[in-house]
């Protein structure tokens, strides 16, 4: 473990840019509203921008679901769910029930929507979130539409938009044929295709740490940099998501979209603006430069495993899953971004359930001091602790870490690792908004830089196609790891390969 010198922060005056922009009146529609991404996330983060104001008065919430629930049964569930919400926010809580297939549903949800409208002032501007298994994601917005509830162009003043959750496709065809649905029926400016990590302060900073700052952009590229890591370690195993997760796969739940989006913003160039298409311009540069798998030697780049028997029980025995599933709870993936800033480097993303450890991080290793000077002093035996690395911690922790060399007391001849550290939870207090808030505020202002564009969506499938359909063939290339370990052992040697290590907390 190495010895963490604390920053002594001063906490800077922040400027009239750090307001927090108020967003206008809206609606705001939930399909699927009985279940557990309405009430875990949407309902408490819609509560927190009303309870602080960050919505405006003019501002209602509909349950949609077919769950046969009146407004006050609606409203006593989210109480036993949330205890403390407050009943200013609740009483602008309604919902309708109906079928998501059924015309005469959508047009109880039109009239109800309308009297809402003209009770809390909302100028016709709606937001329909789409927080239902996403086979229904083509057949609502088509309704939703043809039933005269959405109208396609309503972008502006006023609008008319719907949020979409992962996953978005489930292979590159199927994303195609989704993008081509909805927007046979919508604009694109009308779709909002969610990936709540972008929603997260620490996701958020890593192009703030980059760009706003002048020290690390020139050591930002291959002369600099020895290989990148992106890492999402789960405690969790599939909990009450078994259906989904079985038949779905940790690549196509976890790489797919949050940890591209990772990899793209630390491996993009400074956008000419902070806007949205500024922002995703350059991301979708660095999903095209992505270098193909050879599907020949797709073990060069790709460790899939399941987790077995261990501290928990094994995967196939988790309540829901079949004896002989095939479904990976494991990958690393080792890409490399050819173009001039990364070309050589090894980008390697590792994320697994029923790990040792939850973590989602992102470290920066950068090359060995060439002076050499100190090479006879170094006290550390592992490669990896003479390194200087920038970590990014995503969650639980919230922060910075900078490991760097320095001299221990006393000792002339002696060096030692030290981390130089900031938290955010230290300097700012309490966690902050969250990120579903932040997702739910930028749809309600429009702004899609924390969004999914269509093109970055259908390039990401392309990429992993090949791979998912590689492995369509139960157990080929399967390492199976105990529940509660870091992992299978063919992880650590895929890296070792490389002459590289993975990066762990508290290494
Ligand atoms: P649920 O399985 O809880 O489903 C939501 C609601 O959809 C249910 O309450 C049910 O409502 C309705 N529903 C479920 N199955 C069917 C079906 N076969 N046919 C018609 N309606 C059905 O899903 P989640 O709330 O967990 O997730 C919603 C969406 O968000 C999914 O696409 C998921 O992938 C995505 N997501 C979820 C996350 C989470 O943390 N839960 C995180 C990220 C994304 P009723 O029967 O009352 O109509």
């Amino acid at each position: 473990m190495n010895k963490v010198v604390r920053m002594d922060f001063q906490k800077f005056p922040v400027g009239m840019s750090c307001e927090i922009t108020r967003a206008g009146s809206c609606g705001f529609v939930i399909f699927g509203a009985s279940g557990d991404l309405a009430q875990r996330k949407l309902l408490p983060s819609l509560s927190l921008l009303f309870d602080k104001k960050i919505v405006p008065k003019n501002f209602f919430v509909v349950g949609f679901a077919r769950t046969k629930m009146e407004d006050s049964d609606f409203r006593e569930k989210i109480r036993k769910n949330m205890p403390g919400i407050h009943e200013d926010f609740l009483s602008r809580v309604h919902y309708v029930y109906g079928d998501y297939e059924d015309d005469g549903s959508y047009a109880a949800l039109k009239m109800k929507i309308e009297e809402l409208d003209s009770v809390y002032g909302t100028e016709n501007n709606f937001i329909f979130c789409l927080a239902v298994p996403p086979a229904l994601y083509g057949d609502i917005t088509g309704k939703l539409v043809g039933n005269g509830v959405m109208k396609k162009g309503f972008s502006g003043k006023p609008f008319h938009r719907i949020m979409i959750e992962k996953p978005f496709g489930r292979d590159y065809r199927s994303a195609v044929a989704l993008n081509e649905h909805l927007l046979g029926y919508l604009d694109d400016s009308q779709i909002f295709r969610v990936d709540h990590y972008l929603g997260k302060d620490t996701v958020q900073n890593i192009l703030v740490f980059r760009f706003a700052n002048s020290i690390f952009e020139p050591v930002w590229n291959s002369k600099c940099v020895e290989y990148v890591q992106i890492n999402v370690s789960e405690e969790l195993g599939v909990e009450n998501r078994a259906g989904y997760f079985d038949n779905t796969g940790l690549i196509r739940d976890m790489l797919q979209n949050h940890m591209f989006q990772l990899l793209s913003l630390v491996a993009m160039e400074a956008p000419s603006s902070y806007d949205a298409e500024s922002v995703r311009n350059e991301k979708q540069k660095v999903f095209d430069s992505i270098a193909p798998v050879d599907i020949d030697r797709i073990e060069d780049c790709f460790v899939r495993g399941q987790y077995t028997d261990g501290k928990y029980p094994a995967y196939r025995k988790e309540p829901g899953i079949g004896a002989m599933s095939c479904t990976e709870t494991f990958f690393t993936a080792k890409l490399f971004i050819d173009n001039d800033r990364w070309r050589g480097i090894p980008f390697y993303l590792k994320a697994g359930k029923r790990l040792d450890r939850k973590e989602t991080s992102i470290s920066i290793v950068f090359k060995n001091n060439t002076t050499g000077i100190f090479g006879d002093f170094n006290i550390s035996d592992l490669e990896k602790h003479t390194r200087n690395i920038l970590t990014f911690k995503i969650q639980p922790e919230q922060g910075v870490t900078l490991r760097f060399q320095a001299k221990v007391p006393g000792l002339k001849r002696c060096l030692a690792p030290l981390n130089l550290e900031f938290d955010y939870i230290d300097l700012y207090g309490a966690e902050a908004a969250g990120d579903y808030a932040s997702v739910i505020l930028d749809c309600i202002l429009g702004d899609q830089m924390l969004f999914w564009r269509r093109d970055g969506i259908e390039s990401t499938w392309k990429f992993l196609t090949p791979v998912l359909k590689y492995w369509e063939t139960c157990e080929r290339g399967m390492h199976f790891y105990p529940a509660g370990s870091r992992g299978p052992e063919e992880a650590d040697r895929f890296i070792e390969r490389n002459g590289h290590s993975w990066i762990e907390e508290g290494d």
